[in-house]
């Protein structure tokens, strides 16, 4: 088999484990919004690595980050700290609610670890009846055992033996639903402040206070999901900051390390304590290069220019898209916020989101699904608007393919 030779699609198949499908086309070079594959084959991103590539690919800012960090220092493990996690740490407590980081390396952990925490402040303050956690349907937390059992599609947990116990899931956006389920032995409400795998689904204010009010009757912690919806992606640093809903633990992944691996889980002081010396941790968590990279990125999208940019650019992708949709009649609707849109099929083309998604790549523009019936959009934050106007046109010409046949 070769190595040094072509590498090709065909071989995914004979050395990868099964469980991801690639598309046929393998980029090799991005800088911006744009990509190249082996053919010279260019693409518009508009999926951003899924909802990762906050800058774009290569971002002077990002590269430059790497290079210099990459030529002091790449890893210690926790048995000493260093600089620029402590740097991207206070970065961190000085722009939210919190008082405290944990670092991981992915979302899933970051959850993890926000789900032990909560578990373990609720058992060392109110007892070990306190366990249950209520989360919501479509809800899509990662994919450890933990936090897909979490999640809300037990397609994705099932088939791997006994599952953690005491979690319940609900219906989404629906407050008499979790009146009636929470009590005092909820032991934390976890949620996306708007769902993104789930299908770009916003929660409604009402609930996001309700979710906050029912928790603090009853002494739960609310854990907001924001690996997806943080680091600018709604035009907020963090979705919660879309109203005056706080929570107590908030994770943040994707986004923080514009492609770089890094999560962060944030709480306050009084919560934070729970986690004491040896009750958790990680081998990679906080490694000075992926903090560089992630101070890097919070100095650019931190910023007005970039926040209020992301509101302009989710103009333009509206603009655009409801253009499309008079003359072609595909979507039900565009939803979601910020630079997280969701075009939402209707009925005659219900089911077949991952048809405009093949379309696209074949005209040089690269999209996202949201389960089968809604086509996402992630890109960069600062995605050109020259960008955006030809990732639509090639998007135009997709949907044009997809009703033809
Ligand atoms: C992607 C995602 C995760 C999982 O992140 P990983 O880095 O893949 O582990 C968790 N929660 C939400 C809301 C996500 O979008």
């Amino acid at each position: 088999m070769s190595v040094n030779n072509q590498l090709t699609r065909a071989q995914f198949d004979q050395v990868m484990v099964p469980n991801y499908a690639p598309s046929a086309v393998i980029p090799v070079r991005g800088e911006g919004s744009r990509v190249w594959d082996q053919e010279g084959k260019e693409y518009i991103d508009f999926a951003g690595g899924i909802a990762v590539n906050c800058l774009g690919h290569c971002h002077p800012a990002l590269v430059e980050a790497l290079k210099a960090q990459g030529e002091k220092l790449w890893h210690l493990s926790n048995v000493m700290t260093n600089e620029p996690a402590l740097a991207l740490a206070t970065k961190l407590v000085n722009a939210t609610f919190a008082d405290k980081v944990y670092f991981a390396n992915s979302g899933a952990e970051a959850n993890e670890a926000a789900l032990k925490l909560a578990r373990r402040y609720a058992l060392e303050k109110y007892g070990a009846e306190k366990d249950q956690i209520i989360a919501f349907d479509q809800a899509f937390h990662g994919r450890t055992f933990f936090t897909v059992s979490v999640g809300g599609q037990a397609a994705y947990s099932d088939g791997f033996g006994p599952k953690p116990q005491s979690i319940t899931h609900l219906p989404y956006n629906d407050i008499a639903a979790l009146e009636a389920e929470i009590s005092d032995k909820t032991c934390a409400i976890m949620l996306e402040p708007l769902q993104g795998e789930g299908g770009i689904i916003d929660a409604d204010i009402e609930f996001l206070k309700a979710v906050r009010a029912l928790a603090d009757k009853h002494n739960a912690l609310v854990i907001f999901d924001e690996v997806q919806t943080g680091v600018g992606r709604l035009g907020k640093l963090y979705a919660y900051m879309r109203s005056d809903v706080v929570p107590d633990i908030l994770t943040t992944a994707k986004s923080l390390g514009g492609g770089f691996p890094i999560a962060a889980m944030l709480t306050t002081n009084e919560i934070a304590e729970h986690l004491k010396v040896g009750t958790h941790g990680s081998t990679y968590g906080g490694n000075p290069l992926a903090c560089a990279i992630g101070n890097a990125v919070l100095d650019v999208v931190n910023t007005p220019e970039v926040l209020d940019g992301v509101k302009q650019r989710e103009q333009l992708f509206r603009e655009g898209l409801n253009e499309i949709n008079e003359k072609y009649h595909v979507f039900e609707t565009v939803r979601g916020q910020g630079l997280l849109l969701g075009a939402v099929l209707n009925e005659q083309y219900k089911g077949r989101a991952k048809e405009f998604l093949a379309a696209s790549v074949d005209e040089g523009l690269m999209t996202l699904v949201a389960g089968a019936n809604v086509v996402r959009f992630a890109p960069s934050l600062v995605i050109p608007e020259a960008d955006i106007a030809e990732g639509l046109v090639r998007f135009e010409r997709a949907v044009a393919k997809v009703i033809a046949g």
